[in-house]
């Protein structure tokens, strides 16, 4: 990204300069801001850091001028200031800026100031559940709020390929959602986390797949010497169905994913080893400083059960750290857990246990066993946040229920 930098104080504008450089972003800057105008519309920076104590014409005063510009009005202006006070911070909402950082935070370490830049350019991500039912679709009046749909979400940034994880009959959601945005043309990764049915059955009903000029890549583990192609291929054998991978009209890759670390467009995707029958992998996707975590299907033993492991805890732990959200497998509410310990899945005491170590802003239970209905989701729900409030955990705790979104924001006063 662009920055430029107007500070009266040389000294701040090197540290600001080199700290943004040293990230790969391009810099001016001007210790004159009476003359900043000029420079500041040639250069058309993504964002201005603007200091307020300046003894020819002050921050307030030039952030009125700048926004008057036509020329910025895509441009952040984040206030780079030397007090803190919540007068100061008004007024500079007031006269338009959109963020307001603190020098000597930036001074004691510049990698946090970094990262509290990139939160304020970020563009929204938006997270939409398109299925959350683990196991099989559940159709009628048990599931009429939480809904039916075996898993799918997307997660979507402007301008980016639209990023969907698991293909259950909740893709089908996300079909028709995308027909009706008329979008001319879909650009997807599909990410599927294993192949077992609920994740993967409705990869055929998929109808961006049979569009042309759309361009899908399915990413998933290989199982042995059985590549990922070949698993979506058996399963669109013409035994099982009358339609074969070789009549999709759109341009369809496929690759073999292991644990490793993807750059898709400005997303980051990690990849983690699960604790679930056969090779099933957790995905950890980044954009602009910001991160979800997708976690599903993992069994988190017990610390007294027999095959609990502290390394595997410890790894996933490190995984999920600090991710602001954490959309995780909880199929069991805690009582029923205690029959169906090594089948995979995970129950609300230790998924709220994992969060709370973790420092995630917000844990979203997914994966319900089909036998709930939306009561017994309510009371896994209730049984999760009384875990959370037992730890004095700051996490929150949320069951998104099909077809709603999250949004994240960039942060801003
Ligand atoms: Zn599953
Ligand atoms: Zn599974």
């Amino acid at each position: 990204m662009r920055f430029f930098v107007i500070d009266d104080s040389p000294s701040i504008v090197a540290i600001v300069t080199h700290a943004l450089r040293e990230a790969g972003h391009e810099v001016e800057s001007t210790c004159a801001p009476q003359d900043a105008l000029e420079a500041v519309v040639a250069f058309k920076p993504d964002a201005i850091l603007l200091d307020l104590v300046m003894p020819v014409m002050d921050g307030f005063e030039l952030c009125v001028h700048l926004r008057k510009l036509p020329e910025l009005n895509q441009t952040k202006i984040i206030i780079l200031s030397g007090k803190s006070y919540e007068f100061d911070k008004r007024r500079a909402k007031g006269v338009g800026a959109d963020a307001f950082l603190v020098k000597q935070a930036m001074i004691a370490s510049p990698e946090k100031f970094l990262q509290e830049v990139l939160a304020v350019m970020a563009k929204n991500i938006t997270l939409s559940y398109w299925g959350t039912r683990g196991t099989l679709p559940v159709p009628g009046k048990d599931a009429l709020r939480y809904g039916g749909n075996t898993l799918c979400v997307s997660v979507a940034v402007d301008n980016e390929p639209l990023l969907i994880f698991d293909a259950g009959t909740g893709i089908t959601r996300l079909a028709k959602h995308l027909s009706a945005q008329a979008m001319p043309r879909i650009t997807a990764k599909l990410f599927i986390s294993h192949p077992h049915w609920d994740h993967i059955n409705a990869i055929p009903f998929f109808t961006p797949l049979y569009v042309q000029g759309n361009e899908v890549e399915i990413i998933g583990p290989a199982h042995g010497h059985i590549s990922f192609r070949e698993i979506v291929s058996a399963q669109m054998d013409d035994v099982y169905f009358p339609v074969t991978i070789r009549d999709f009209g759109a341009r369809v890759f496929f690759r073999d994913i292991r644990e490793e670390t993807l750059n898709i467009g400005h997303f980051e995707i990690k990849s983690i080893l699960l604790n679930h029958p056969g090779t099933c992998l957790g995905y950890r996707i980044t954009h602009n400083g910001r991160s979800i975590c997708y976690i599903t299907d993992n069994e988190l033993y017990p610390a007294d059960a027999p095959l609990h492991n502290p390394e595997h805890e410890e790894r996933l732990d490190r995984f999920v750290a600090g991710a602001d959200i954490l959309i995780t497998d909880c199929t069991y509410l805690d009582e029923e857990y205690a029959t169906k310990m090594g089948w995979g899945h995970s129950r609300p005491r230790e998924v709220a246990a994992l969060a709370d170590r973790a420092n995630v802003r917000s844990l979203h239970l997914f994966h319900h066993d089909p036998s709930q209905d939306d009561a017994a989701i309510d009371r896994k729900l209730a049984q999760a946040v009384q875990h959370l409030q037992r730890l004095n955990s700051k996490v929150e705790c949320v069951c998104p229920v099909e077809e709603s979104t999250y949004v994240l924001g960039s942060r801003t006063i």
